[in-house]
C-alpha cells in the first residue's frame, strides 16, 4: 500500500482543450482531496528537469516541447493509498491501452499528449510536489 500523498499535472493538451474542470471533478469524486494547486507553465529547461529520468529516450525532446507548449495545472492530492489509486484512475500511458472510465481513456489524444501525470512512487510524489510548490504553498499539507 502506498502513502497518502500524490502529485499530478493536468497537461497542456487537457488544459488547452478545456478539460481541466471535468478532470478535477472526477479526481474529487474519487475521494482525492486537493492540498495545493497552481496554474503555471514549464519552460523547456524546467520540463527537461522534470522528465530528466527520460533523458536517453527517443521521445525526450518531443516530450519537453509538448510539456512546455502551454499552461499546466500542478496539484498535490491526498487520499489513502494515493499513488496506487491515482495511477489506476489515470490509466495506461498510451490511451489506446487505457481502460474505459480512466482519465486517459476519456481525455488523452495520444501516447504523448495523454492529458494527465501521476507520480509512480511515494518518493517521486515528494520530489515532484517540491518541484512546483514552496514550503509556504504546502501549508495545507501539515
Ligand atoms: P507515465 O508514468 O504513464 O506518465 O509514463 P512515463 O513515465 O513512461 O512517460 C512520461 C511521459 O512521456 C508520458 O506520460 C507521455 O507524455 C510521454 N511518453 C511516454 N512514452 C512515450 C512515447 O513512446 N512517445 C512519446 N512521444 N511520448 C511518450
Amino acid at each position: 500500500m502506498s502513502g497518502n500523498t500524490t502529485f499530478t499535472m493536468i497537461k497542456p493538451d487537457a488544459f488547452a482543450d478545456g478539460n481541466s474542470g471535468a478532470i478535477i471533478k472526477i479526481i474529487e469524486e474519487r475521494g482525492f482531496r486537493i492540498k495545493a494547486l497552481k496554474l503555471t507553465r514549464l519552460s523547456q529547461r524546467k520540463a527537461g528537469q522534470f522528465y530528466a529520468v527520460h533523458k536517453e529516450r527517443p521521445f525526450y525532446k518531443d516530450l519537453c516541447d509538448y510539456m512546455s507548449s502551454g499552461p499546466i495545472i500542478a496539484i498535490i492530492l491526498e487520499k489513502e493509498n494515493a499513488i496506487d489509486d491515482f495511477r489506476k484512475l489515470i490509466g495506461a500511458t498510451d490511451p489506446k491501452q487505457a481502460e474505459e472510465g480512466t482519465i486517459r481513456n476519456m481525455f488523452a489524444t495520444s501516447i504523448e499528449a495523454n492529458a494527465i501525470h501521476g507520480s509512480d512512487s511515494d518518493e517521486n510524489a515528494q520530489i515532484e510536489g517540491d518541484f512546483f510548490f514552496s514550503e509556504l504553498e504546502k501549508f495545507y499539507l501539515d
